[in-house]
Formats: structure tokens, sequence, C-alpha cells
């Protein structure tokens, strides 16, 4: 890891790339097949107004969704992900991450620090399926155990908003793999302390990231229709040669099965996160 500037110098470029619902003004749903106004979908913070499909949203994005306005301070955005295994795929591993970084304007694919929720305070973070999947290399797994950490000695509620496909990232092999002690490890120490870890898990939380921290949270939300699971539905089905139940692997399947506490659609995450930290008295 390495030093360089953090995410209040990389907004601007977030402005340039405008992500979440596709460019053009009317957009596809992927969910109904209709065709909607963008900026509809937009104001009703990038979810269909026909089917409610929960579209794809920006760290940043959610950020001011979710948090009091002007409220949130990065933490640790000085750590920079580094290449130890000069790891090449279709390309070498440092180059895509400077692609990477470019493109979404973001240092790595995790967004740390504290904020405001309704005037209540807390640690808080969310990872970006848009960098590299989402997935959790050396730098996502020191910024959350640092986080947790943080959250710990200062007693402050503990937030993580998953948006991750990609679970570990196997760029950075064994190291990535570590990852997921480490933060579950700080969790751990977390919750002895006798801290709540609201873990929120979006489209999609997949691999190593649903296999540590977002699975142990206190209270486990899921957006509606999010695809959550370890492997993907076709590894499974080519490993197990059985059909797979309907709707394997998205919220409302694992809420009747006791894998997620509710199911909250995005307008209402923000209050649904107070009301929670109220009632447990946090
Ligand atoms: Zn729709």
């Amino acid at each position: 890891m390495s030093t360089s500037p953090s995410i209040a110098t990389s907004q601007a470029a977030m402005k340039r790339t405008k992500r979440g619902v596709p460019e053009g003004l009317w957009i596809r749903c992927p969910g109904c097949k209709a065709s909607i106004y963008r900026k509809e979908a937009e104001k009703l913070l990038n979810v269909c107004p026909q089917c409610e499909y929960h579209f794809y949203v920006s760290a940043l994005d959610r950020i001011n969704q979710v948090l009091d306005d002007g409220t949130f301070e990065e933490w640790d955005g000085h750590l920079m992900p580094a290449d130890p295994l000069e790891f090449a795929d279709q390309k070498p591993y440092h180059e895509r991450l400077t692609a990477e970084q470019r493109r979404t304007g973001l240092s790595d694919a995790a967004v740390t620090g504290g904020g405001m929720i309704r005037a209540r305070r807390v640690a808080f973070a969310v990872t970006d399926s848009a960098f590299i999947m989402g997935s959790m290399g050396s730098v996502v797994g020191e910024r959350l155990a640092r986080l947790v950490e943080r959250a710990t000695d200062e007693k402050l509620p503990l937030i993580i908003i998953s948006g991750s496909g990609g679970g570990a990232r196997m760029h950075e092999g064994i190291l990535s793999l570590m990852q997921m002690a480490k933060v579950s490890a700080a969790l751990a120490r977390y919750d002895r302390a006798g801290g709540l870890f609201i873990s929120v898990l979006t489209n999609p939380t997949m691999g190593g990231v649903a296999a540590s921290f977002a699975s142990l949270g206190d209270l486990i939300f899921a957006e509606p229709k999010a695809l959550i699971g370890f492997a993907g539905p076709r590894t499974i089905k080519a490993t197990i040669r059985l059909e797979l139940p309907k709707g394997f692997q998205t919220s409302e399947f694992l809420l009747q099965h006791g894998f997620i506490d509710r199911i909250v659609p995005r307008a209402r995450l923000k209050s649904e996160i107070a009301r929670a930290i109220d009632y447990c008295g946090k």
C-alpha cells in the first residue's frame, strides 16, 4: 500500500463518469423490460417506477442517500492498492487498478468513514461493484478492519453496505483471503464490546464478502431482489447436477430461509437504519 489523494479529490472525476442507471433519456428496465424515463428513476434513488427494480448505485451516491448531507468524513482514504504478486490475467493487475481508478473515481472498491444518519453518529462503509466487481483485496480489508476498530473504540454503531459481486480479489491471491479472517476477527472484538453492526446487502453480494463480514451483522438487511450467495448459481448447478429452487440466492428466498432479517426498499433504508439503532439503544 502507498499514499495518494483520497476520495474528496476524486469526486470531480465521479461527476464526469456518472453511472447508476445507463445513459440516455429513456432506459429499458432489466426487471420489467419497460421503457422508463431515466430522470424519474433517478428521482426514486435509481429505482424503476414501474416494478421497483433496484438499479446499481455508486459508493458516493449511496453515501448521499444514506448519510445526512455533508456529514461524511472519509477515513483511511490514503491507503492505496499495490500489486504484491505482480498478477496478470488479460492485463497486468497494476494496469487494471489504474484503469478502474480512472473510470470510477475511487482508489479501491470500499469507501469507509464517519457520518450521521438522522443525527445519529455512525461508522459507515460501502463497497462499490463498479470497481473490480467490488472485490475485497488488501485495501478493502484493511479499511474495513480499521473502521470496525475505530467503531469499537468510539462506541459507534457500524453500518456496512455491500455491493460486492467479486468476493475475495483473486488478483491478490491469499492476501485477499486473509482479509476475510482479519475483518471477521475485528467484528468479533466489536461484538464482544457490545457494538451494533447492521449489514446491508445489495445486488450483488457474493463470494468471500458474503462469506465473511456481510453475513456477520447483528441485523442483516437486503435490498429487494438482490443476488446474494457464495458461488454463482451456474457453478452450483454444474457441481451438484440438480435443479436449483425457484428464486434461489435472491433476498426474498434468503429472508424465507432465515438468512437475512428484513428486506428494505432503498427509499426506506435510511429510516430503517436509524430506527434499528434506536431500537437497539445504541
Ligand atoms: Zn422495471
